[in-house]
C-alpha cells in the first residue's frame, strides 16, 4: 500500500496554485527571471519521515529564511546572554530591511530583520573568527540542519554584492554604534553568501523539522544546536517571523515560520512537522503568496495551529483500587496513564486529597504512564514525601523507570 499523505500534498499543491497571483522580486535579476510556475510543497515529521509533492527538486536561494538558523548558530557559539545583548526580540511591524534600531541600547529590534540579521551574522562562532572561517561555520551549520552539503549560488552571490548598498548601509550603522566590531563591507558579503546558499523544499521541511525536535536532526540524529536554543528561535520566529504581517501569520496559521523573497517559507510545529513550501510569486509583504495559501490550508486540515487547544490532560488518572489478595485492605493503588504535566499531576493531587487513602500501603503505578517531566515529578514526589509523612509506606511501581522515584522520595 502507499501513505496516504503525499498525494493528501499534491491535492494541497493543486487546491492552492489558483488565486490571486503576487510577482516575483525585483530586488536581484535572477530572483525576478525565476520561473513562477515552480512549485514545491514538502513536509518531514519529527520522525524523519519526508514527504513532497511538485518541485520538490528544484533549488532556490534561502534567503531570509538562513536567519533562524543562523540566530540558532549565534545562540549555540556565544550564548543566550551574549546575544540579547546585542539584538533584542521585539516585532518591528516594520519591512525586513528597515534601517532602524531600538531607541537607547541601539539594538535592532530582532533577528529576523535585516539589521539583526548582519548581527546575528557576526555573533556565530569564536570571537576572532575570520569572515571567511565565520562564512564556512555557517554553510556547515546549515548543512548539518539540512542533513547535506548545501552550496553557495555564487552567480547570484555577485549580483547581490553589486546591490547591496541597503544592508551596506545598516552594516555602517550598526558598526557606528557598536554592535557590530568588525568592518561592515565583509559582514554584508558573508551575510549575502549566507542569503544565496541554495535549498530544496524538502532540504526546508528537514531544516524546519529539526527546530521542532528540538534541534535533533530527525534524518541524522545529530543534536544540531542544544534544545534550549530552539524555544528561542520558535519564539522568535512566532512573533517576528513574517515580515511586517506576524500578528496576522500567528492569529490565521499559528506556526512559527519564516519566509523569503526567493518564494521560500518554512513552518516549524514543535513536536510535530517541518513544512518547506516554494513559490516564487510575492504578496506585498514580501511572502510567496501561493505558500501562505498552503500553510493556512495544511493549518486547517491538519489542526496545526499552535493555539488549538489539545485534549485536556484529565484522563491521567486511570483508576484508584485497592489489590488483589490478602493484602485487599491494606494497600490502594493509584494507576496513572498517559503522559503527566503538570495539570494532569494537580489532577492526580487533587483526587487523592479529597479522598485520601485509608490503608497503611500507597502505591502509585506508572506502568501505562509514557512520560512525567519536571514539574509533575515534582509535585508528585511532593505529594508522596507528604503521604509518607502521615504515616503511610508509599511505593512506585515503574518499570520504565519514566519517573525516577529514587530521586524523587529522596532515595
Ligand atoms: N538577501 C536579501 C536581503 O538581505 C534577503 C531578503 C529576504 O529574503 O527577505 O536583502
Amino acid at each position: 500500500v502507499r501513505s496516504p499523505v503525499p498525494d493528501y500534498l499534491a491535492d494541497v499543491l493543486h487546491d492552492c496554485a489558483d488565486g490571486p497571483a503576487g510577482r516575483n522580486t525585483d530586488y536581484l535579476p535572477e530572483l525576478a527571471q525565476a520561473d513562477p510556475e515552480r512549485f514545491a510543497l514538502s513536509l518531514c515529521t519529527v520522525n524523519g519521515a519526508v514527504h513532497g509533492a511538485g518541485d520538490v527538486q528544484q533549488e532556490f536561494s534561502i534567503q531570509s529564511i538562513s536567519k533562524p538558523f543562523v540566530y540558532a548558530m549565534a545562540l549555540a557559539d556565544r550564548g543566550l546572554e551574549a546575544v540579547l545583548d546585542k539584538i533584542d526580540v521585539e516585532p518591528s511591524g516594520e519591512a525586513f530591511n528597515e534601517i532602524s534600531l531600538e531607541e537607547g541600547s541601539a539594538r535592532p529590534l530582532n533577528p529576523m530583520i535585516n539589521a539583526g540579521a548582519l548581527t546575528a551574522h557576526t555573533l556565530v562562532g569564536e570571537p576572532g573568527m575570520t569572515a571567511q572561517e565565520r562564512t564556512q561555520r555557517i554553510l556547515t551549520g546549515l548543512s548539518a540542519f539540512a542533513g547535506r552539503n548545501l552550496a553557495v549560488d555564487q552567480v547570484l552571490y555577485e549580483s547581490e554584492k553589486g546591490k547591496g548598498h541597503r544592508n551596506l548601509a545598516i552594516a555602517h550603522m550598526l558598526r557606528s554604534h557598536d554592535i557590530i566590531t568588525e568592518e561592515a563591507p565583509p559582514v554584508v558579503y558573508g551575510y549575502h553568501r549566507q542569503c544565496s546558499v541554495l535549498v530544496t523544499s524538502a532540504d526546508l521541511a528537514v531544516m524546519a523539522a529539526t527546530l521542532a525536535n528540538g534541534g535533533l536532526q530527525p534524518v541524522t540524529g545529530e543534536q544540531v544546536v542544544p534544545q534550549p536554543v530552539i524555544r528561542q528561535v520558535l519564539s522568535v520566529m512566532a512573533t517576528c517571523g513574517m515580515y511586517d504581517a506576524a500578528g496576522d501569520w500567528l492569529s490565521t496559521v499559528g506556526i512559527p515560520a519564516k519566509s523569503g523573497i526567493s518564494g521560500g517559507i518554512i513552518g516549524a510545529l514543535p513536536g510535530q512537522i517541518g513544512i518547506g513550501v516554494f513559490s516564487p510569486p510575492l504578496d506585498e509583504h514580501g511572502t510567496s503568496v501561493r505558500g501562505v495559501r498552503v500553510c493556512e490550508r495544511l493549518s486547517d486540515d491538519l489542526s496545526l495551529h499552535l493555539m488549538e487547544v489539545s485534549a485536556p490532560a484529565r484522563a491521567v488518572m486511570r483508576s484508584t483500587h485497592a489489590t488483589e489478595g490478602p493484602e485487599r485492605d491494606r494497600v490502594r493503588v493509584y494507576e496513572l496513564q498517559g503522559t503527566i504535566q503538570f495539570a494532569g499531576a494537580e489532577g492526580v493531587v487533587h483526587a487523592i486529597v479529597e479522598n485520601p487513602p485509608d490503608t497503611e500501603y500507597v502505591s502509585l503505578d506508572l506502568s501505562r504512564v509514557d512520560s512525567v517531566n519536571g514539574p509533575a515529578r515534582r509535585l508528585l514526589g511532593e505529594m508522596l514525601r507528604r503521604l509518607e509523612e502521615d504515616g503511610h509506606r508509599v511505593s512506585v511501581v515503574d518499570p520504565e523507570s519514566v519517573f525516577d522515584p529514587g530521586s524523587v522520595l529522596g532515595g
